[in-house]
């Protein structure tokens, strides 16, 4: 049974509740809510900090990464005393600091196919906040299992990627956005990356996440989203279903 909303969480999160899109139902969907978050970078990073600023109840972060100096410049929940730890501890401890009341779990290894199937099954709704294509394309291939809406982001030089599916039929998945794109596997190691692009991608995330838990709004499906930080301007590319995808087709 979801737990009813009390005073002071109706005081904490009152801006949301005043929000008549939002009103007590939504705030109470928020806090009872589970979200996996793969990847506890930069696109982690964000998108933990205001899901867990809002009240979402539980997050599960997944990365076998630790923080390196290189990383301080825009994995934000990391400081200079974090170097050399696991990520996804240092964002626990930084996250426990922000709002208790949310649930931290953690795992600092990465997670087979048959693991992140179960995870996904676990939790409303899984972000892709990884660094590289081949954990993308099992993430979505995890997700497809429980039909589990997958928000996917990604962030390299001056450029975002947002990508969402739901499962549901007639909607496209990532691997149908990789057949289309054929993109390319890219390290922001050797390419760099311009900071505030992971916090706005995150963030986007973070805000489809709580849209679809609280059933507000209509997060574009079916569509590849390519924010471009030179001009500041998105761009919207339709990607229908491939009849040959073998994760979301048959
Ligand atoms: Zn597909």
């Amino acid at each position: 049974m979801p737990e009813p909303i009390n005073q002071a969480q109706a005081m904490r999160y009152n801006r949301h509740i005043v929000l008549p899109q939002i009103d007590l139902e939504g705030q109470e969907r928020l806090l009872n809510a589970r979200v996996l978050i793969i990847g506890a970078g930069g696109l982690g990073c964000s998108a933990a900090q205001l899901l867990c600023a809002s009240g979402v109840g539980t997050l599960t972060l997944v990365d076998d990464d630790h923080v390196e100096v290189t990383n301080l410049p825009r994995q934000v929940l990391f400081t200079d005393a974090d170097v050399g730890q696991y990520k996804v501890a240092a964002a626990q401890q930084k996250l426990n600091q922000l709002n208790a009341s949310c649930q931290i779990k953690t795992y600092s290894r990465r997670l087979d196919l048959t693991e992140l199937a179960s995870q996904a099954g676990a939790h409303n709704i899984v972000l892709d906040c990884t660094d590289n294509l081949s954990a993308r394309l099992a993430t979505n291939a995890a997700c497809a299992v429980s039909r589990t809406p997958l928000v996917s982001g990604a962030a390299i030089r001056f450029e975002g990627q947002l990508f969402t599916t739901s499962y549901a039929p007639g909607t496209s998945c990532y691997e149908c956005v990789s057949a289309l794109t054929g993109n390319p596997d890219l390290s922001c190691t050797e390419s760099g990356i311009f900071s505030p692009v992971v916090a706005i991608i995150g963030a986007q995330q973070a805000l489809i996440a709580m849209q679809l838990i609280a059933g507000i709004g209509k997060p574009l499906l079916n569509t590849l989203q390519l924010f471009d930080a030179l001009s500041g301007q998105w761009q919207q590319f339709i990607v229908p279903e491939n009849p040959q995808c073998t994760v979301c087709q048959g």
